[in-house]
């Protein structure tokens, strides 16, 4: 569906770090906007000065560049509607505010925290609904006054319809709210600051949003977000009432909504562990959507191709991190091996890396990418799995020790030492059958008699194919770390 018309927005608020869900959010966006070849659009909702910081929003950007999830309009490219943070927009709000008043469509409300608490309180007992009873919908002026004379501060609320809301959700199909369950609702605190309830209909009308695309949370707000468009409609603000689209919410462990503090959530953690952008995207583009029945391991630019919002599902999505690292894996395959050199570079470096800097082996590195590339789940795995070729000697891990290391290991690493020796170092092959006949001379099998030499060599019981890994090695450094290890044995004995 082409339609260059088509204007989505991220509009992420500036609090904490950015996290799963709220990716999933931009990337539907952004789809969107390249499948239709629309406009995406990054605006930051930092009107909470108490819980937005500059930090969180520099976290942000930098995510949404790493994932590759470009904006055509927003902070740092600017654009006809700018400026893109709310919290230079103060003016502008004022100035709605102010006209939703004057037409009538808002009004000061002067109820104390604690009155509505009684209120709230005598309408549940009543079993009536207990949201804003409309008390001062219609104040005279000098009922007003009376009130400002008692010192009486007020916030100022948006007067709702009387009929029900009807809509026809991109996602979920047509929803109706009824009056009782959406009462009129503050738009301005009492110290003049305004709510996300005005700034953010008002930045989508002011901004052309033609596409809400959000989490399914935000789904209670949306009939009087569609009032308060109604309204702006009148004044001239808004030109006409933008679709919605509620993205279905996305299921934890135990089956509980995924929450920003869960640790799963954190996008940080995928960039630390090494999941690759298109790996990630890949498989958050599943939190509630399918590329087709049969395939589940696409590009960015398939899914472009194929992103409509139209196929979103209604139904809570379940995050399973097990999936999320098969995904990656398959992107990991799908890279040139430059590339995948390439993207392992900051986890051979510090602070990941255990080796100095100058102990780096470019030559080593080049010969053993390969046998890598086939079998990471995620890139920070490759510290572990290559250190071997560049540490003095190989980590001491003593469960691997104490796994490997059994009666007749001492015997087992010594004959294969001679065989080794003997070897032809050219061929991994030549080095297998010299581990394998040692084996045979002490009637173990190869996966038995390979362990001990994976762990004097490699320091751990897994790790990349052990006879190519011995041949990048070396026939003098794989020789010494056997050394090394029959006079550990033998001291222990
Ligand atoms: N700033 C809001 C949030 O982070 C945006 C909600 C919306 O998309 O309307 O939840
Ligand atoms: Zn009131």
């Amino acid at each position: 569906m082409a339609n260059a018309n088509v204007r989505v927005r991220f509009c992420p608020s500036p609090t904490g770090n950015p996290h799963v869900g709220l990716v999933r959010t931009a990337l539907f966006n952004w789809a969107f906007a390249r499948h239709t070849g629309g406009t995406m659009v990054l605006r930051i909702e930092d009107t909470d000065a108490a819980r937005d910081s500059e930090e969180s929003y520099e976290q942000l950007l930098d995510s949404l560049r790493w994932l590759g999830l470009d904006w055509d309009e927003g902070p740092e490219v600017g654009g006809p509607h700018a400026p893109y943070r709310q919290s230079q927009r103060m003016d502008t709000y004022a100035d709605v505010a102010g006209r939703l008043q004057a037409a009538g469509h808002a009004y000061h409300c002067y109820c104390t925290a604690e009155e509505l608490e009684v209120r709230r309180e005598a309408a549940r007992a009543a079993g009536r609904p207990s949201g804003y009873d409309g008390q001062c919908r219609d104040l005279t002026a000098e009922q007003r006054a009376a009130y400002e004379a008692e010192g009486r501060t007020s916030i100022v609320r948006f007067r709702m319809p009387d009929e029900p809301i009807t809509f026809t959700d991109l996602v979920r199909g047509e929803l109706t709210f009824t009056p009782e369950n959406v009462p009129d609702y503050g738009i301005v605190r009492a110290n003049g600051a305004p709510l996300y309830t005005l700034v953010n209909p008002v930045d989508d009308a002011l901004m052309g949003i033609t596409h809400v695309l959000r989490g399914e949370d935000l789904l209670s707000s949306t009939p009087r977000q569609i009032a308060l468009y109604k309204a702006l409609i009148e004044l001239g603000v808004a030109k006409e009432v933008p679709s919605f689209g509620h993205l279905p919410y996305v299921m934890g462990e135990g089956n509980k909504k995924l929450s920003k503090r869960d640790p799963q959530s954190s996008l940080n953690l995928y960039r630390e562990r090494g999941f690759l952008p298109e790996g990630l995207l890949n498989y958050l583009s599943l939190l509630g959507w399918s590329f087709s029945a049969d395939q589940d391991v696409f590009s960015v630019a398939e899914l472009v191709e194929k992103f409509d919002i139209a196929d979103v599902n209604a139904n809570p999505a379940r995050f399973d991190l097990k999936k999320a690292e098969a995904i990656n894996a398959d992107h990991i395959r799908r890279l040139d091996v430059a590339a995948f050199a390439e993207a392992c570079g900051p986890w051979l470096r510090a602070p990941y890396a255990n080796w100095a800097p100058e102990q780096f082996d470019p030559a080593a590195w080049e010969a053993i990418a390969p046998y890598a590339q086939t079998r990471l789940t995620v890139l920070s795995d490759i510290t572990a799995n290559v250190d071997f070729l560049f540490l003095a000697e190989p980590v001491e891990d003593e469960a691997s020790w104490t796994k490997a290391m059994k009666p007749g290991a001492a015997e087992l690493l010594t004959t294969a030492r001679e065989k080794l020796a003997a070897a032809d170092w050219s061929s991994a092959d030549s080095l297998k059958e010299a581990v394998l006949a040692a084996g045979e001379a002490h009637g173990l099998k190869l996966g038995k008699a390979q362990a001990p030499v994976r762990v004097a060599v490699t320091g751990r019981t897994v790790g990349l194919p052990l006879f190519e890994s011995l041949e990048i090695l070396g026939r003098e450094r794989t020789l010494t770390r056997i050394d090394a290890a029959l006079t550990k044995l033998a001291a222990a004995a």
